[in-house]
């Protein structure tokens, strides 16, 4: 089985979906009497202080991505869930590492877009709050059951306007054949596809890992009552990879492989973010550098983002791992600089 990482440091993490509201407005509505702290470890430690009866009443602004607040590990979601900023859309419970891909892309209003594999639909809704619900985003999601649950998100966060759900697979679309015209104009397009799952953080509350397939597709939107607090550290990744046969991934790996690759031939792309919750070289730097390496890729000029244009994010400190790239036939540079402008984040460290 695929062994999901324990992290019980990790906060609780508030989108504000600026489609529906403001910064301002949450802060003097749902956290009116909260008090601002400086930093991830500063939550952590007061929020742990058993001497301070307001422990809980804290946050901290996420100093990279716009609108998204840290709460404390302990911050009970049913005080989130039961608000009515919660159930009108206006704020969203998406963890810090979700928040990276849009933020990365982020497309200009009135750019034409595709999240290739959308449901539940939190980058989906995150990219219309990015573009001001001024662009046109196409949401393929093959699963209907899955398209279901994501056409509801995009209605709750206000994003039907712009947000086109399509219960299809995004590997049948083709607009260099002159199919699906509509997708020709399409400049940018978020990749979070399917992967095993490895580095999804368990809380106090965790997901529901899927019963009947080997890859982490249909995390369910639902979570489980409460269960007891992981106790065990972080296993380091190496330790991981262990629990995890090759032949399981390679599927997965093959398919995100696949998916990079067909993104790469929309005619008009000029922005791809690939991104899993996967803690493994085989789902994360290896596809990156077998695409990068790729004749499509060769032909069109396709590149890694280096790590100083990659704006707020561009001080993060964990990268892809160089190791993985030293196979590549690359010159040093080239790989340092590929293992660079990837983005690891790990469970448990900065919240
Ligand atoms: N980006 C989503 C979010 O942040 O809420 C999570 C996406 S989840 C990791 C991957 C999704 O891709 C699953 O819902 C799965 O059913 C869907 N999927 C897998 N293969 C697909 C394909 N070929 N076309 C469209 N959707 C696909």
């Amino acid at each position: 089985s695929i062994r999901v990482a324990s992290a019980p440091q990790n906060c609780r993490w508030v989108r504000v979906n600026t489609l529906k509201t403001t910064l301002d407005n949450v802060l003097s509505t749902l956290l009116a009497n909260f008090t601002p702290v400086s930093s991830i470890p500063e939550l952590i430690k007061q929020s742990q202080d058993p001497e301070n009866k307001n422990a809980h009443k804290i946050y901290h602004l996420d100093p990279h991505i716009p609108n998204l607040i840290a709460l404390p590990p302990t911050y009970k979601t049913s005080l989130l869930t039961s608000h009515p900023l919660y159930a009108s859309g206006a704020i969203i419970l998406q963890d810090k590492a979700s928040c990276l891909p849009a933020h990365l892309l982020y497309p200009p209003p009135n750019a034409t877009i595709i999240d290739a594999t959308a449901a539940p639909g939190n980058k989906t809704t995150h990219l219309a709050a990015i573009t001001e619900g001024k662009a046109t985003i196409f949401a393929y999601e093959r699963d209907k059951f899955r398209s279901n649950i994501l056409r509801s998100m995009v209605s709750r966060a206000g994003g039907d306007k712009c947000i086109d759900v399509r219960n299809l697979d995004f590997l049948s679309t083709k607009p260099w054949e002159g199919a699906d015209e509509e997708l020709e104009p399409v400049t940018h397009i978020l990749l979070d596809p399917s992967c095993s799952g490895s580095g999804i953080v368990s809380r106090v509350e965790v997901d529901t890992p899927a019963p009947t397939t080997n890859s982490k597709d249909d995390r369910p939107v639902k979570r489980q009552k409460k269960g007891p607090a992981p106790k065990e550290p972080t296993p380091p990744p190496e330790e991981q990879e262990e629990t995890t046969p090759e032949d399981r991934l390679l599927p997965l790996s093959t398919f995100q492989l696949h998916s990079l690759l067909h993104s790469m031939s929309f005619p008009n792309v000029q922005k791809i973010t690939y991104s899993t919750c996967s803690v493994h070289a085989l789902e994360n730097e290896q596809v990156v550098l077998k695409a990068l390496q790729s004749p499509i890729a060769i032909e069109r000029g396709w590149r890694i983002l280096r790590r100083e244009e990659q704006g707020s994010l561009k001080d993060w400190t964990e990268r892809g791992w160089l190791k993985e790239f030293k196979e590549s036939g690359w010159s040093e540079e080239r790989q340092k600089e590929t293992a660079e402008g990837v983005i690891r984040c790990t469970p448990g460290s900065g919240g």
